[in-house]
């Protein structure tokens, strides 16, 4: 057990400050229910105060070269190393999730900080010809400014990872708006890059709802960068918001992500990786496998054996769990109220559906495994994210309608497809509609050194990870140098 405190601060400047009206908002532990702690509950003027410690701290951040910038970076890696344990004790506090996935998500994040900690000694640009003799022409990469980054509570330290290091390492000054369901290991990571070396104010954490904090920091003239995860919905509303003022924006949303599954295909591999792509981190992944598209020739085999395996997961907050509770009792009633209403239009609920009941588990938010069949692809069901442990089962004759009913859909971030026919594997990531496209496994499971982001409604074409996570944060600027006479 890691201690929590009572009372999550904001993190400007050098110090843990409360918000400047002293309100507070409540951060319920969802494998208990019970009170966790009490977090900042900011309003535009503390938004305003962290935007104005980041602008006094970025002009020499920026000037440190890119290659010491690193270095901090790869420092604060260390430290987060050092104390992983701890790091995923307090994100299994705040998610539910058992210690061993959250201490998997923070070594996720750790990486990540290697790997762009790393691209300090790369920062690629290009030099090339030139029309003129005597002209050197290059590009090279410059910071933005400031960068606005705002995260949900899926994988909290990864998402804050994913987005913090490239945004400093490119050199800019940054204020990351926590999610409210996880304050307390984004004031962690803070003090953590503090204590590696990185000046005071040029990561400052703010925490608050969404339409309070979040709106704030999108809104701020000063912000040059929004880079926001989260629901399409909200993404929406950033995107119109940060147009207004023609700043950059930088979105990472949902997911309906089709796992196909061909009449060829290893059945108890492609039943292993359907129920964790399905059912993992309790379903709360964008790039978890809402829909699983079966031939008509296995359907039935491949039905049974997936909901025997899913009817076995365990649920619940320890390391002996397969899975743990959702992220809040708002979501968890919002997905019942999703899967009672689709029964009520004609889908059929073949298990699960409900929330556990039982002494052990009646005060989290436990949703058992459900998959639901007959659910048209129109249907609300399969072209909205739940983001929960909920599934759905089509059934198709051939890979043409395979292909088809998996672009039927208005996200396309990630998809697999299970067959042993390497020309329909080929055909399948060519011609799905996703940014990731897995052939053999499971629709999730992205790695640092590799770009992950979405097409449609998934995302506005910015990717995270990878060495493409460094244009979502700087600019490119294109030299020429003379050196004739
Ligand atoms: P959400 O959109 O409700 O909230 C995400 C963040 O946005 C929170 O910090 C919230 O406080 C903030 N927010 C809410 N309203 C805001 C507003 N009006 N202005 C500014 N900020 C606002 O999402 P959630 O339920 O916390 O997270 C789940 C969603 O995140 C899912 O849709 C999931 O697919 C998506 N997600 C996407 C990726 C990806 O890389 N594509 C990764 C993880 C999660």
């Amino acid at each position: 057990m890691v201690a929590i405190p009572k009372i999550v601060n904001n993190w400007i400047g050098d110090n843990e400050v409360a918000a400047l009206q002293k309100k507070y908002f409540p951060k319920i532990n969802p494998a208990t229910g019970a009170l966790l702690c009490r977090a900042a509950r900011s309003q535009k003027t503390d938004v305003s105060r962290a935007v104005d410690a980041a602008k006094k701290s970025r002009t020499n951040w920026a000037d440190l070269t890119v290659v010491r910038r690193g270095e901090i970076l790869r420092h604060a890696s260390h430290i987060m190393e050092t104390r992983q344990k701890k790091l995923a004790a307090i994100v299994a506090e705040e998610t539910g999730k058992s210690p061993k996935d959250a201490l998997g998500e923070t070594q996720a994040a750790i990486e990540m900080g290697y790997f762009i900690a790393g691209e300090g000694r790369r920062f690629y640009g290009k030099t090339t010809t030139s029309a003129v003799v005597n002209k050197t022409a290059m590009t090279i990469r410059q910071p933005l400014g400031i960068a606005g980054l705002i995260v949900p509570a899926n994988t909290p330290i990864a998402n804050i990872a994913w987005k913090a290091f490239p945004a400093l390492l490119c050199g800019n000054a940054a204020i990351l708006k926590s999610s409210e369901d996880s304050p307390l290991i984004a004031l962690i990571f803070a003090r953590i890059l503090r204590e590696a070396g990185l000046p005071a104010g040029v990561f400052n954490v703010i925490h608050g709802y969404g339409p309070e904090a979040g709106a704030d920091l999108v809104n701020n003239p000063d912000v040059d960068i929004v880079s926001f995860t989260g629901s399409c919905h909200v993404g929406r509303i950033i995107a119109q918001a940060a147009g207004k003022r023609i700043a950059r924006v930088c979105l990472e949303l949902g997911g309906k992500n089709p796992l196909v599954i061909c009449d060829d295909a290893e059945l108890d591999l492609a039943v292993h990786w359907a129920v964790l792509s399905s059912f993992s981190n309790a379903g709360q992944r964008c790039a978890s496998s809402s829909r699983i598209i079966v031939f008509d020739d296995i359907y039935d085999d491949f039905r049974e054996k997936f909901v025997k395996r899913a009817e076995q997961l365990k649920v619940g907050p320890t390391d002996n769990d397969d899975f743990g509770p959702v992220i809040n009792e708002t979501q968890l009633n919002h997905m019942l109220t999703a899967i009672k209403k689709a029964i009520q239009r004609g889908a059929r609920l073949i298990t699960g559906g409900h929330r556990l009941a039982d002494k052990t588990h009646r005060h989290g938010f436990y949703l058992v495994p459900t998959i639901l069949e007959n659910v048209s692809p129109h249907d609300r069901l399969s072209r909205t994210e739940l983001f929960g442990p909920i599934t759905c089962l089509y059934k198709v004759q051939n890979f043409e309608q395979a292909l088809a009913l998996a672009n039927e859909s208005p996200y396309g971030l990630t998809a697999s497809i299970h067959t042993s026919n390497i020309h329909r594997a080929m055909l399948f990531t060519q011609k799905i509609q996703s940014g990731v496209a897995v052939v053999n496994g499971g629709t999730y499971g992205s790695e640092p050194h590799l770009p992950f982001g979405g097409l449609k409604q998934s995302g506005n074409g910015w990717r995270e990870a990878g060495a493409e996570a460094l244009d979502v944060y700087s600019n490119w600027k294109t030299v020429y140098l003379n050196t004739g006479t």
